[in-house]
């Protein structure tokens, strides 16, 4: 069994890939444009699509955890967001 991340560690790899390069070797961009994504990397050989369909499922699972995100978030900060906007108003006029 290989190494996770090619016995790298996820900070590096995780680093590469947030900045658009290969994870790999960090020697390539990810797009050649806009949304254009590159088939692999010519300089270390690694296939960024994997498999076909390769991404269609994160993309579906983040889009469900953005929306569940976007339920819970407003309804979990309501509080803070009150609070918060009371101290910064506090904090600017505490005279009203
Ligand atoms: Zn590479």
């Amino acid at each position: 069994m290989a190494a996770l991340g090619g016995g790298e560690g996820a900070g590096p790899v995780l680093r590469r890939g947030l900045s658009l390069r290969c994870p790999r070797c960090g020697g390539t961009r990810l797009f050649r444009g806009w949304f254009a994504m590159a088939p692999g990397c010519p300089l270390c050989g690694l296939r960024f699509e994997r498999a076909q369909g390769y991404f269609v499922g994160p993309v579906g699972r983040l889009r469900v955890l953005w929306g569940a995100f976007g339920v819970v978030f407003p309804i979990w900060f309501f509080r803070y967001s009150r609070g918060l906007w009371l101290a910064l108003e506090y904090w600017l006029n505490p005279e009203p």
